[in-house]
């Protein structure tokens, strides 16, 4: 589903990203963990193509990122992505933020969109909220809407930035909620995240990174089962976040 390929990458004379290289398969949960500034959120979003590369290829569903000739606008269409401030149209209700990238992205007709949107909401638990304008509602009600209008894509794969990490604590557990719930239901996901909790119950694989490397790649049984086996940087953060 999404193939990461020796990929590098500078920030003028930084180098942000250095050869990384991992594959997530259909159905696979992978979570992304790693200290600050070691580069979760730029390899994240170098596979929607919001973060060019320089060096290595990255194909999604088979497609290359890369490629010149590669549609972009209908690739990103299809990797739904979440990131930690929820960047909903504050100016748009609920509605209308579900249905605006279906229309305009998909072509889809108003009524189809609404529907699918509505649908996803519900799936949320938000139904009761549609007419809100993202003003009105929490935090945690605020991402699930994100996530609701990024599954309202029909995306292949979602990607999730620290989805938890600017919600007040109370709020997290509705989201991570959700997100337990898709994993369940077998949709393929990429998660920065440092919620250890949900890396253990619904992941399959957890990627560790330092200073812009993969530094480990494993089941999470081995990650979380074996810590004698992780490298010291990783046993260090562990000890810190678990
Ligand atoms: P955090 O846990 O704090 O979100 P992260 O692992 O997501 O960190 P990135 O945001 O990917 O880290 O940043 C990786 C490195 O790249 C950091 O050192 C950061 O300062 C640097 N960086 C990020 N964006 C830019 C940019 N636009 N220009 C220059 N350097 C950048
Ligand atoms: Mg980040």
């Amino acid at each position: 589903m999404i193939e990461i390929k020796n990929v590098s990458k500078w920030y003028g004379s930084f180098q942000v990203l250095t050869d990384c290289s991992t594959t997530v398969n259909k159905g696979e949960v992978v979570v992304v963990c790693g200290p600050s500034g070691s580069g979760k959120s730029t390899l994240i979003k170098t596979v929607n193509a919001l973060e060019p590369f320089q060096q290595g290829e990255i194909l999604v569903d088979g497609v290359s990122i890369g490629d010149p000739k590669t549609n972009l606008p209908k690739l990103r269409s299809r990797v739904g992505m979440v990131f930690q401030h929820f960047e909903l149209f504050p100016h748009l209700s609920v509605t209308e933020n579900l249905t605006l990238a279906q229309v305009k992205v998909l072509g889809r007709s108003k009524d189809e969109a609404r529907a699918r949107g509505l649908k996803m909401l519900d799936r949320v638990g938000l139904m009761a909220h549609k007419d809100k304008f993202p003003g009105q509602l929490s935090g945690g009600q605020q991402q699930r809407v994100a996530i609701a209008r990024a599954l309202s894509m029909d995306p292949i794969v979602m990607l999730f930035d620290e989805p938890t990490s600017a919600l007040d604590p109370e709020m997290v557990g509705e989201v991570l909620d959700v997100m337990v719930q898709l994993a369940q239901e077998g949709m393929t996901m990429m998660c920065v995240t440092h919620e250890m909790g949900f890396a253990r119950k619904v992941s399959h694989r957890v990627i560790f990174m330092d200073q812009g490397k993969i530094i480990e790649d494993c089941k999470k049984e081995e990650f979380f089962g074996n810590p004698e086996a992780r490298s010291p940087r990783a046993k260090d953060f562990l000890s810190k976040i678990l």
